[in-house]
C-alpha cells in the first residue's frame, strides 16, 4: 500500500521528539509500509539531504537503542522529503498539492504538528487546494481549542471538508499498551466483568503523575494548566475505558458510541461540588529527585502572578446503573513526588470478615501505564510469618510485568498511532462529539476558575500535591495509593 504522510511542522518539537522516532521504529520493525514518503513542511528553505541531515542530527537526542545505525538511517532517509510551505500563505498550497499529484499514493496522511492557531486555515486552505480527496486523512494533535467553543469552530471547520472517518484525533494516552491492555482485561476475561460495578468496587483513581516542571514551554503551559493539558483528554479517556458498558464489537464507533455514553452520564458540576470536588494546585519550590528547583511562578515564559493550575485533584461521578455511588478520583500535576501513571481500582471490604485481616487492606487491581506497564492484583493471603495463628492474613499482590511477559521491543504509543492512521483503523482516536463532550464537563470548571478569585493551592515541588487533595478524598473514607 502507497502512502504519503504530509508532517506540517516537521522541524518542531513534536515531529523530531515523538514522530520521526516512532516512524523509524516502524520503519525498523518492517511494520511500516515500504513504498512510502514522508514529507516535512516548515517555513525553512531546505533541500531534502538538509532536511535528512536535521533529522538524522535530531536522533542523537534518542535513547541508544531507539537510535537507528548509519545504515538503518540511510535506508529510512531513502523516506524523507522536505517541501518549504508558509501556512499562512494560501498560493502555497499548489506547490504541496503538486508534490502529492505527481505520485498519487493510495493514502495521503496530513499530519498537523504545528500550533493549533493554523489548524483551521490549514484544513481549509488545503482543501481548496483540492487535498480534500476520499483517500485523504487528517491527524489532529491536541489541543484542540481551548475550550467548547474553540474546539467546536475546529470541528466544524474539519467537518465542511472531510467526512469523520477520514479524522483522526491524537490522544496518544489510547496508543499505550496498557491502555489496550485495559480494554484486553476488560473485554477479552470473563473473570473481571461480573465485579466491574459498584456493588463491589468502592473507589477507582487515576493518577498521572510528572516529576518535571514546564521545561522549555512555560508560556504555551500558563495560558494552558493542568486541567486543559491533561484531564479534558487523556484522564477522561481512561476514566471512559474504565467505566464504558462492553461494546457490541470491537469496530471504532461501536468503542467510541459507549465512551460517549459514559462522558454525557459524568454528573454536572455544582456550587457544591466545585469547591468540596475539586483541587487546584500550584507548585512552589522544592526538591525533586534530591535537586532543588525553582517554584511554577519563577519559571521562564510564566506570568510571575500566574494562577495557573499544575495540578488537579478532582472527584468525578457517573450517574448511572453500573457506577451510582462510585467516586472516581482524578489526579494530575507537575514537578510531583515522581513520574508514574496508574489506575489503582479499590474494591470493597469483604462482608463479612472470618479473618484478621490489617485495617484497610481490601482487595486493588493496580494498572501500571508508566513507566513500566503490567497489571498488580492485591490480595490476602496467609503468610510464612502468620502461619502460627491461622486466622490472620497478611496482604501479598500477584504481578504481571507486561515488559517482561512481551519484551520491551513492543510496538510504543505513537508507533501504533501512525501505523493505525496509515491503515484507516480508527479505534484509537477520538471521535468529535467525545471531544466535544469533554470539553462541555470541564468548561464549569474553568469557568469557576476564572471567576474564582482565590489562589491556586501552592504545593512544595517533588510531593503529592496540595494536601487538599487527599482531605477531599478522605471526606468520602478514602486515601490516595501512596497513603494507606
Ligand atoms: P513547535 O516546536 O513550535 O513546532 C512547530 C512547527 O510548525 C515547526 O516545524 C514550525 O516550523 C512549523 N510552523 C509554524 N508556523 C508555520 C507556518 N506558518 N508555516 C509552516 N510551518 C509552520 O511546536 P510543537 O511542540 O512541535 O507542537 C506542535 C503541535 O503539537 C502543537 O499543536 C502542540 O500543542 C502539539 N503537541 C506537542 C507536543 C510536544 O511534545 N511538543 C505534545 C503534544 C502535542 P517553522 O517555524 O520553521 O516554519
Amino acid at each position: 500500500m502507497s502512502f504519503d504522510l504530509v508532517l506540517f511542522g516537521g522541524t518542531g518539537d513534536l515531529a523530531w521528539r515523538k514522530l520521526m522516532p516512532a516512524l523509524f521504529q516502524a520503519f525498523r520493525h518492517g511494520t511500516l509500509p515500504p513504498d512510502g514518503r514522508i514529507i516535512g513542511i516548515a517555513r525553512d528553505d531546505l533541500s531534502d539531504d538538509q532536511y535528512r541531515a536535521l533529522i538524522r542530527s535530531r536522533f542523537d537526542a534518542v535513547d541508544l537503542d531507539k537510535r537507528p545505525t548509519p545504515q538503518e538511517f540511510e535506508r529510512f532517509a531513502g523516506l524523507l522529503h522536505y517541501l518549504r510551505v508558509d501556512l499562512s500563505q494560501p498560493q502555497d498550497y499548489a506547490r504541496l498539492a503538486a508534490t502529492l499529484r505527481e505520485r498519487q499514493a493510495e493514502t495521503v496522511v496530513m499530519y498537523l504538528a504545528t500550533a493549533p492557531a493554523l489548524f483551521t486555515t490549514v484544513v481549509q486552505q488545503a482543501a481548496a487546494a483540492g487535498l480534500n480527496r476520499p483517500n485523504t486523512r487528517l491527524v489532529l494533535e491536541k489541543p484542540l481549542g481551548h475550550d467548547l467553543a474553540s474546539n467546536r469552530a475546529i470541528n466544524e471547520a474539519v467537518r465542511q471538508v472531510l467526512s469523520e472517518k477520514q479524522v483522526f484525533r491524537i490522544d496518544h494516552y489510547l496508543g499505550k499498551p496498557a491502555v489496550q491492555n485495559l480494554f484486553a482485561l476488560r473485554f477479552g476475561n470473563a473473570l473481571f466483568e461480573p465485579v466491574w460495578r459498584r456493588e463491589h468496587i468502592s473507589n477507582i483513581q487515576i493518577t498521572i503523575a510528572e516529576d518535571f516542571g514546564v521545561e522549555k514551554r512555560g508560556a504555551f503551559y500558563d495560558s494552558t494548566g493542568a486541567l486543559r493539558d491533561m484531564v479534558q483528554n487523556h484522564a477522561l479517556q481512561l476514566l471512559c475505558a474504565l467505566a464504558m458498558e462492553p461494546p457490541i464489537n470491537a469496530h471504532a464507533d461501536a468503542i467510541r458510541d459507549e465512551k460517549l455514553k459514559v462522558l454525557r452520564s459524568l454528573k454536572p458540576w455544582t456550587p457544591e461540588t466545585l469547591d468540596q470536588h475539586v483541587v487546584r494546585g500550584q507548585y512552589g519550590p522544592g526538591k525533586v529527585n534530591g535537586e532543588s528547583v525553582i517554584g511554577y511562578r519563577d519559571e521562564p515564559g510564566v506570568d510571575p502572578d500566574s494562577r495557573t493550575e499544575t495540578f488537579v485533584g478532582l472527584r468525578a461521578d457517573i450517574a448511572s446503573w453500573r457506577w451510582a455511588g462510585v467516586p472516581f478520583y482524578i489526579r494530575t500535576g507537575k514537578r510531583l513526588a515522581a513520574r508514574e501513571a496508574h489506575i489503582v481500582v479499590n474494591f470493597r471490604e469483604a462482608p463479612h470478615a472470618i479473618f484478621n485481616a490489617p485495617p484497610g487492606t481490601s482487595n486493588k487491581l493496580v494498572i501500571h501505564l508508566q513507566p513500566r506497564d503490567g497489571l498488580e492484583m492485591h490480595l490476602l493471603a496467609q503468610g510464612q510469618e502468620n502461619r502460627r495463628n491461622g486466622s490472620t492474613l497478611a496482604p501479598v499482590q500477584l504481578n504481571l510485568d507486561f515488559d517482561k511477559r512481551f519484551g520491551t521491543e513492543r510496538v510504543g504509543a505513537y508507533e501504533r498511532l501512525l501505523l493505525d492512521v496509515i491503515a484507516g483503523r480508527l479505534n484509537l482516536f477520538v471521535r468529535s462529539d467525545e471531544q466535544e463532550e469533554a470539553w462541555r464537563w470541564v468548561e464549569p470548571l474553568l469557568e469557576h476558575w476564572r471567576s474564582d478569585q482565590r489562589e491556586p493551592r501552592i504545593y512544595a515541588a517533588g510531593t503529592w500535591g496540595p494536601s487538599a487533595s487527599s482531605g477531599m478524598i478522605a471526606r468520602a473514607g478514602h486515601c490516595w495509593s501512596e497513603e494507606c
